[in-house]
């Protein structure tokens, strides 16, 4: 049997790197928080129709990228390709909309799509995302896009730039899409295959296309900002008004239309030239009728979902790192009786906290000692004979050098003083 290879597309997160992904996901937690976020875990499957209803079926998710089969019970599933429809599903299904608004709720987790696997893009890749519910007012539309640059800011990323749009809503949007259509019937033969279809089911997406072909004769198209109604303007202007007043750089792109069918008015993706093709690293919006579709009462919503492997391959291009923990402590122990003993200082140590290693084999003193050395110990603790019989344990600081004898409770005040120099 084997050896056998993980699937096509899918990756291994290992140590050093997920230091790092765990120094992201850690900061990502403590930032929801301070905004009143909490989090949610839904499950990975969910039936198709979750994804195939919201998302919508000109969108590529749905066309070509899901992971979708029968189980034995002869239903259609689906692993989630992203994750708002299945908080959407969970918030509706537990009946969220009862308790006290907003409901503000955040995930991380793996979402699979069926895509040409290269840089910046895999089968398996994960997501760190918010949802929030409840209240139509921009403030909760600055809220989020300030909280999603705060996150980025302090993984290490600062200086991005957040693109920001309107899609207009079910009042205004079906004007636009009539002013879209006109202008691309006489542009049809020279579109991809794909955009043609659009054309029919929702000419938006031509917009997002990312054709060369498609993406030249979209040259002067109308744009979304142009044909809001005025409920629409204000909210996109009030938006700006409140970006500006906490400080958080944009741009408008008004070709910026988002892959998915459920968004409504505001849009945003924040982009890194870093990145070059697959340049978003986050993106979201609104969409105030998604909980409605899903059976749920009239809840206006706004979310976004942020690319960890992306996120990770900026951090590493600007040599952001996170460092391994550090290992207070190795127990050498010479003897049989010495080395029984030395787990047990072990277990102590680890019970106090204190990342401990010891010696599993019988090897020398000198090979222990070396290996300490190479795993970084800050402290070597040595337990022969003699220490056994003195009750007592030898130390020595591998930054200085400095030994002596200690009680074990002597020990773990010895480990703690210096324990973040
Ligand atoms: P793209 O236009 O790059 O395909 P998307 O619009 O499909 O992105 P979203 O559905 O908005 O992406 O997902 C949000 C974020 O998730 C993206 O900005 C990106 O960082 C990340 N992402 C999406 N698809 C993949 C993938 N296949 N592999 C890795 N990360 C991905
Ligand atoms: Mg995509």
């Amino acid at each position: 049997m084997g050896p056998f290879r993980a699937v096509k597309g899918v990756q291994d997160v290992l140590p050093p790197d997920v230091f790092l992904w765990q120094h992201i996901e850690s900061i990502a937690c403590d930032v929801f928080r301070a905004y009143g976020f909490d989090e949610i875990r839904p499950p990975i499957l969910e039936h198709t129709e979750v994804f195939t209803r919201s998302i919508g079926q000109a969108t590529d998710i749905v066309d070509k990228e899901m992971y979708t089969f029968t189980d034995k019970g002869n239903r259609s599933l689906t692993l989630r390709p992203e994750g708002t429809a299945s908080v959407v599903r969970a918030f509706v299904q537990n009946g969220m909309h009862t308790l006290p608004s907003p409901q503000k709720l955040y995930y991380m987790g793996p979402m699979f799509r069926y895509e040409r696997p290269q840089k910046g893009r895999q089968r398996q890749f994960h997501q760190i995302g918010v949802e929030a519910f409840g209240i139509s007012d921009p403030k909760l539309d600055a809220e989020v896009i300030a909280m999603l640059m705060e996150l980025l800011r302090q993984v290490g990323l600062g200086g991005l730039s957040c693109e920001i749009n309107s899609l207009g809503c079910s009042k205004c949007r079906p004007a636009f899409r009539e002013v879209l259509v006109k202008f691309f019937t006489p542009k049809l033969g020279s579109l991809c295959t794909d955009c043609v279809r659009r054309h029919n089911e929702n000419p938006l997406r031509i917009l997002d296309c990312k054709v060369p072909g498609c993406i030249k004769e979209r040259k002067g198209a109308p744009a979304a900002t142009d044909h809001l109604c005025g409920e629409c303007r204000e909210h996109f202007e009030t938006l700006q008004i409140l970006l500006n007043d906490l400080r958080v750089s944009f741009t408008l792109n008004p070709e910026m239309v988002r892959g998915l069918d459920y968004y409504t008015s505001t849009a945003f993706e924040v982009t890194s030239t870093d990145l070059g093709a697959q340049n978003a690293v986050a993106a979201g919006g609104r969409y105030d009728n998604l909980v409605k579709d899903f059976g749920g009462p009239d809840t206006p919503a706004i979310g976004f979902a942020l690319g960890m492997e992306r996120l990770v391959a900026l951090l590493s291009d600007k040599a952001v790192s996170a460092e391994a923990p550090v290992l207070d402590a190795y127990v050498v122990s010479i003897g049989k009786e010495p080395v029984r003993k030395g787990l047990v200082i072990a277990e102590r140590l680890r019970m106090k906290g204190f990342r401990t290693e010891v010696s599993y084999g019988s090897s020398s003193l000198k090979n222990q000692m070396r290996r300490a050395d190479k795993l970084g110990a800050r402290y070597v603790i040595i337990i022969g004979e003699d220490e056994l019989r003195e009750g007592m344990l030898s130390y020595k600081r591998m930054s200085d050098g400095a030994s002596g004898k200690v009680s074990a409770s002597e020990a773990e005040g010895l480990l703690s003083t210096d324990k973040n120099n």
